[in-house]
């Protein structure tokens, strides 16, 4: 394994009192439909919206000194955005953020708005990745990439502790699944004290790189597509260094969802759970409310951010049937 269990508890000391510990919350609705206790991990009320500023937190913190003077640079869908823009404003270091045009406008002002830089580059993160690299070279940045960099991976673990101490008989846990930083952390977070404990790991169907990179036994090109679980978007890397490896070996089992089942999962989570959810944070309800994961035991669902556009929300809750 690229980290270990200790790593996870050394990012908890270190962002302690600087994310939110998260509060897990029983589903009444879900446990009477699957027959099982089922509880969301409420990470969506995280600062920042999202899970993504646990790993950001961390990673800044573990920089050098002089690392920091030269500040930070990212490639960003919007949530690892926001997680650097915060972090990077409360260490008090410079931050740039490259992004694809496909990036929702709410999402690039949330960033602009916690006193990041903002450049958006083409229409692929990987195109996005060049303008990094170059600020890299010439200005001597460090650029903290959204999942495969060990100090985010364990800083999104931390996630997966407070999971088995609000829940210690929890036997499945459904993930949102992307770049696999958030799977992977928590999947070692999980099983280190609870190695029965079953992860899940949920993507959309429209471009799934993850998945498709597992089915291949290798890091495959996958096209990004416009999805309502826009957050989930992305390739994983063809030099995958560590999630890769990390979600082949620790996760039990993969789902893909439709758009379809995506808009459910808002659904489910607006007029049952009274949660405003975005749509990659939402597919672990759509995976359960379509009956696409069978769910075994104590489980807990992890509802992974909240920052969707509030009028494609209100049209999605209205009934409406949305193509992105
Ligand atoms: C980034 C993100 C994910 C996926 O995380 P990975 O570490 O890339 O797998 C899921 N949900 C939300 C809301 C995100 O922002």
């Amino acid at each position: 394994m690229p980290i270990e269990p200790s790593a996870i508890h050394a990012a908890r000391e270190r962002i302690a009192g600087r994310v939110r510990r998260t509060p897990l919350g029983a589903s009444r609705s879900l446990t009477e439909r699957c027959g099982v206790p089922v509880a969301l991990k409420l990470e969506h009320q995280q600062v920042t919206g999202s899970f993504k500023v646990r790993g950001a937190t961390n990673a800044v913190l573990a920089l050098s000194d002089e690392q920091k003077a030269r500040g930070i640079v990212g490639v960003s869908t919007g949530n690892h955005g926001r997680g650097l823009a915060h972090a990077a404003k409360e260490a008090g270091v410079r931050c740039i953020i490259c992004m694809s045009s496909l990036v929702p406008a709410n999402k690039v002002e949330g960033i602009k708005a916690l006193g990041a830089e903002v450049r958006i580059v083409g229409a692929s993160q990987d195109e996005a990745q060049e303008v990094v690299d170059r600020l890299v070279a010439d200005e001597g940045m460090t650029m903290l990439p959204p999942f495969d960099h060990p100090d985010i991976i364990a800083g999104q673990g931390t996630l997966g502790l407070e999971i088995v101490e609000d829940q210690p008989d929890v036997e499945t846990v459904l993930v949102p699944l992307s770049g696999g930083g958030l799977i992977a952390g928590v999947a070692l977070a999980v099983k280190s004290l609870r190695p029965s404990a079953r992860i899940v790991g949920v993507s959309m169907e429209r471009g799934a790189a993850m998945i498709q990179s597992l089915r291949a036994g290798a890091p495959v090109f996958v096209q990004e597509v416009a999805t309502l679980a826009d957050s989930l978007g992305g390739g994983i890397g063809l030099q995958n260094q560590h999630t890769f490896a990390m979600v082949r070996d620790l996760v039990d089992e993969t789902v893909t969802l439709t758009e379809a089942d995506i808009a459910e999962g808002i659904r489910h989570a607006y007029w049952h759970e009274m949660e405003i959810i975005e749509g990659s944070g939402a597919v672990g309800l759509g995976a359960l409310v379509a009956g696409k994961v069978r769910p075994i035991g104590p489980t807990v669902v992890v509802l992974s951010g909240r920052n969707i556009d509030m009028t494609l929300h209100h049209r999605l809750i209205s009934g409406d049937t949305v193509e992105v």
